[in-house]
């Protein structure tokens, strides 16, 4: 499937100069949001996966279904201040600035194989941050799985000897 014919192209969002790539024709196509988790079902069937951590929001839009599908858990990986009970938290600088996220202590069992999901890498920070956290609870992240990668902004540098997974590449 040619995915990209379902990505919006938004010019200078959220700021100018950025072309924002919008997943959510993708998402409003059930064929193409069906297919879309069918691809990272079998990547994560492959890598044994057991847990799914995927940051807000669009972590969840990825991560939610693939979850569902294998049967297996999904864990919320938020913004400071808004888990309800004990966390795990490291800071981690976003393509257009700085933030916290959190993850419950409770989220991974230790030894657990862990796919991480998200809509898009860009520079890496959030996935790298996601990453220190499931590592922090000792987790095993055996992958991680995106919509779309921004090579230019190479992201996978700074996730460099973890498995990345992606349906398209700009
Ligand atoms: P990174 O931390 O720089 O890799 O940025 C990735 C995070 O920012 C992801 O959680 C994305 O949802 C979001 N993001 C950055 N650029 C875009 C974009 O063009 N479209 C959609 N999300 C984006």
């Amino acid at each position: 499937m040619d995915f990209k014919q379902y990505i919006a192209d938004v010019p200078d969002f959220p700021e100018e100069g950025i072309v924002f790539r919008d997943i959510s024709p993708l998402m409003a196509d059930g064929e193409a949001y069906k297919e879309a988790t069918r691809q990272i079902v079998e990547y994560a069937k492959g890598k044994g996966v057991e847990m799914i951590v995927g940051p807000e929001a669009r972590g969840f839009i990825v991560g939610c279904p693939v979850a569902n599908e294998l049967g297996i858990g999904f864990a919320p990986c938020r913004k400071k201040g808004k888990l309800p009970r004990e966390t795990v938290e490291v800071s981690y600088g976003l393509e257009y600035g700085n933030d916290i996220l959190q993850l419950h202590k409770d989220a991974i069992k230790p030894g657990q194989k862990v796919l991480i999901t998200d809509d898009l890498l860009a520079t890496g920070g959030t996935i790298a941050a996601t990453i220190e956290l499931v590592e922090k609870l000792g987790g095993e992240v055996v992958g991680a799985a995106f919509f779309i990668e921004l090579a230019d902004l190479k992201g996978r540098d700074k996730i460099e000897g973890y498995d990345i997974f992606k349906l398209m590449t700009y």
